[in-house]
């Protein structure tokens, strides 16, 4: 009999047999704060006694110092095995188990816990399952309403692709922000992210607004993948034909020589100028910069959104 241990499994099995790719040394404004001191052991305390996972952790998220330090750290449910397998992702790939029925209230006791005004819930990819997890998110999004009705809620969804009736599940839980990343341009996505479809996550997109108009929706993207710049103002026009909201631009970081290379270190004055003809295109916030990730700021950044939408109204 051949046991085969986790702990030698390697994280990535599709990725171990590739050949490296090509490292570039980052350069001086990607700088990130080191993770310690009393908050982020008291979060990280928190998360491990819950049982639960953070994509922070998981994805190897470079701002987890800066986040963990003011305790806000992005939930991670239906397990840490992906069944994706998209090429720049460090979370782990794989068959996950079975969904832990208790993690909706472990997620809300958390959030009540570490005192979030704003939480993030965002999810591994579950191929695997018939509804491909929307009625968990459903569940998550409830435990946390019931335990902290004060607490805005952010979900990141997968594309719930082939899973029919999923997403109107997750929008009639009613979160405050849906956010579902593109996370590169059409002509990446066989490269960078084989399993999803483009046109597919911008449907899902305008769908959540054709479902329920006065919830905020939210996307993002990297730069770095081989993207030229044409194909993301295309990017940011068909975020703005499915009404999006709010856009998000940032850095891809390399996990490993066996993940997509970092093809370019986008400067930070490109940032803003991408920061800049977004707003243009009638975006109600966007944020731009090399360490921008979906989920960071997120407390801050839905206040300025609701904000934004408040001063568009008419009076
Ligand atoms: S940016 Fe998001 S994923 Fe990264 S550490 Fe902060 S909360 Fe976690």
């Amino acid at each position: 009999m051949v046991v085969v241990l986790d702990s030698v499994r390697p994280r990535h099995p599709e990725k171990a047999g590739r050949p490296d790719t090509p490292l570039i040394p980052k350069p001086a404004w990607i700088r990130v704060k080191a993770p310690g001191g009393g908050a982020f052991i008291e979060t990280s305390r928190i998360v491990r006694e819950h049982g639960l996972h953070t994509v922070c952790q998981e994805a190897s998220c470079p701002n987890i110092g800066e986040c963990w330090a003011v305790r806000h750290a992005t939930f991670l449910i239906m397990g840490d095995t992906c069944t994706r397998a998209c090429a720049f992702c460090d979370v782990k790939t794989g068959l996950p188990g079975p969904l832990d029925p208790a993690e909706s209230s472990s997620v809300a006791d958390a959030t009540a816990k570490l005192g979030l005004r704003h939480v993030v819930v965002t999810s591994v990819d579950r191929d695997d399952l018939a509804d491909g997890g929307g009625a968990h998110f459903a569940a998550t999004i409830r435990a946390i309403r019931a335990k902290s009705p004060g607490t805005t809620i952010e979900v990141l969804t997968p594309d719930f692709l082939r899973k029919d009736g999923a997403l109107e599940v997750v929008v009639e839980a009613r979160p405050d922000v849906f956010n579902h990343n593109l996370e590169t341009v059409p002509s990446r996505y066989l490269t960078v992210r084989p399993g999803a479809r483009y046109f597919h996550s911008v449907r899902l997109l305008a769908r959540v607004k054709e479902l329920d108009p006065t919830l905020f929706t939210k996307s993002g993207i990297m730069m770095g993948l081989g993207e030229v710049r044409n194909e993301v103002l295309q990017v940011m026009d068909d975020l703005r034909s499915a009404e999006v909201d709010f856009l998000t631009v940032g850095q891809y970081l390399q996990p490993s020589r066996k993940h997509h290379e970092v093809v370019r270190y986008v400067p930070p004055e490109e940032f803003e100028e991408l920061k800049t003809v977004a707003y243009a295109k009638g975006f109600l916030m966007v944020a731009a910069s090399p360490l921008t990730r979906s989920s960071h700021h997120a407390g801050e950044d839905f206040a300025r959104l609701k904000a934004a939408r408040a001063a568009k109204l008419p009076r």
